[in-house]
């Protein structure tokens, strides 16, 4: 514990935002990390508790209390170590991860908790700005070969750690570019994606081969994959979007969000676009109050959209949780991301009744405000209203991976249609298919990046056993 008193002593701090008027103006992060100085002294808030809560909240176990404390003592090379332990990749999760360990920290109890995700952020641009994070190349080859399915953080997971155990790795990718929804649905103003190409060089120095474009069931056969390796891992996420099937759904201007985010990204990246769905001058609708309805916001609002409204079917969380009922799990309370702080109208307990459309093209949305009772929704009678809208974005969810790919391997299903395997005892992660693993939102449907990281870990460790006995990768 680096300063007993620390937790009395210092306020908690966030990280500095560039300010909304120079940041919706390009498409680049705006999140500084803590300088040194700031930095040590929320180190200096951890109390170091005898049972660390934000350890067990954290889906990697990121052991917290220990990187706070070198951190605390400005020993950064040991604190990148300790981070690095448990998590292949600090600087996408200091920047994206929703923090489940803040929530849990015993700090949050009657005080602000530690700023555990900023500390993470400033190590890792630390380590990485002093070329600490470097290729950690397993001499001992085992000559075993693993194709991996996927390169989102589930796949990149797994093939970093079946790397590092010697193993052969391919990644397949059916995109034009690494990374999943790191790199096509998470835009860049929340993480740039030369985070993901950094790692990409570690990762081929370590043993890992990428090849792109190789749409596993379609271009690349199962039973090929199946024959050429000793291992497949499937990590193809989770894509298949939740649809609204109301009159006018069929209208031009009313998209599914990613049809929005992902050519953007590749805007962003340098890419020609043709067709690029352009929010500029329009009315923005977005349906659905998630982190894709609010990437979409922040997207629309560096378009110069006219006017935003994000409509959500659920009741307006409360602004606080009650901490003493719900610490230390994940709190339903309201959320406001940096896309919303740019700018948009945000409205809840609101059904969409039908899309309205002039000459084939989407006009106007009329909705409805409902309540909800015994967990039963209720249209208010009389609450009907029309809202002018140029473009819509289905923004409400993603149902299931997409069926082909598992089908291709006859890789067994749970009833929501993810890769049927369980997470715990032995052969976890692997599917009824003798030597087909699945790992990520493809297994537990959609999640979050670090969910995903934790799978494709475990995952690795499993494959790793099947191929050899035993391992010695962490759980
Ligand atoms: C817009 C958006 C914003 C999000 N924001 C956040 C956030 O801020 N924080 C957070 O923690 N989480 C966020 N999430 C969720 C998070 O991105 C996912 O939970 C996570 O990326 C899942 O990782 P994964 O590796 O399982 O799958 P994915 O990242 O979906 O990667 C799967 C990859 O497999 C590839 N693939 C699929 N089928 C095949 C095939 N047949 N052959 C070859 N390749 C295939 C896909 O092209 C894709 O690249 C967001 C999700 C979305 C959509
Ligand atoms: S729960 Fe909070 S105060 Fe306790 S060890 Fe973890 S970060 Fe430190």
């Amino acid at each position: 514990m680096g300063k007993v008193t620390g937790f009395m002593e210092f306020e908690r701090l966030s990280e500095a935002n560039l300010p909304v008027q120079d940041r919706v103006k390009n498409y680049k992060e705006f999140v500084l990390h803590l300088t040194d100085d700031q930095a040590k002294q929320q180190g200096a808030r951890c109390m170091d508790c005898g049972i660390p809560f934000c350890t067990t909240g954290c889906p990697i176990n990121n052991i917290i209390p220990d990187w706070n404390d070198l951190v605390y003592h400005q020993d950064w090379r040991n604190a990148i170590d300790v981070l690095h332990s448990t998590n292949n990749f600090p600087e996408f999760t200091g920047r994206i991860c929703p923090a489940p360990c803040e929530a849990a920290c015993t700090l949050n109890i009657n005080n602000d908790p530690v700023g555990i995700k900023s500390i993470e952020h400033a190590i890792i641009d630390k380590a990485w700005e002093n070329n600490w994070v470097t290729p950690q190349i397993n001499p001992n080859k085992t000559g075993k070969k693993i194709a991996v399915v996927g390169s989102g953080p589930a796949g990149l997971a797994a093939a970093q750690q079946l790397a590092r155990a010697g193993h052969s790795v391919t990644v397949l990718e059916k995109n034009d570019r690494i990374g999943g929804l790191l790199r096509y649905g998470i835009p860049d103003f929340k993480m740039e994606k030369s985070h993901i190409d950094r790692r990409m060089v570690q990762m081929e120095a370590e043993g890992v081969t990428f090849k792109v474009n190789q749409n596993v069931g379609e271009n690349v056969s199962a039973a090929e994959l199946e024959r050429d390796y000793d291992a497949v891992v499937l990590a193809g996420g989770a894509e298949y979007p939740r649809d609204l099937p109301v009159p006018g759904r069929e209208l031009d201007g009313v998209h599914f969000a990613m049809d929005f985010l992902t050519p953007n990204n590749k805007m962003v990246a340098g890419d020609t676009v043709p067709d690029q769905i352009k929010a500029t001058g329009k009315h923005v609708i977005v349906i659905g109050g998630g982190d894709t309805g609010s990437d979409c916001v922040g997207t629309s609002n560096r378009h110069g959209a006219l006017t935003i409204t994000q409509f959500e079917l659920m009741p307006q969380p409360p602004e606080k949780e009650n901490k003493p009922l719900v610490w230390p799990n994940w709190p339903l309370k309201m959320r406001t991301s940096s896309s919303h702080e740019e700018g948009a109208n945000r409205d809840w307990s609101i059904t969409t009744k039908e899309l309205i459309g002039e000459n084939g093209k989407v006009k106007a949305l009329k909705g409805a405000r409902v309540e909800w009772k015994d967990g039963k929704m209720q249209e208010i009678p009389g609450s009907e209203f029309t809202i002018p809208a140029d473009l819509v974005f289905l923004a409400m969810g993603f149902v299931a991976p997409v069926q082909k790919v598992l089908d291709a391997f006859g890789v067994e299903k749970d009833n929501r249609g993810n890769a049927k395997a369980t997470t715990d005892g032995e052969g976890c992660y692997k599917t009824n298919k003798a030597k087909v693993f699945a790992a990520g939102d493809m297994r537990r449907g959609q999640s979050l990046v670090v969910w995903a990281i934790r799978e494709g870990r475990q995952c690795a460790r499993e494959v790793d056993a099947f191929l050899m006995g035993s391992s010695t990768l962490p759980r």
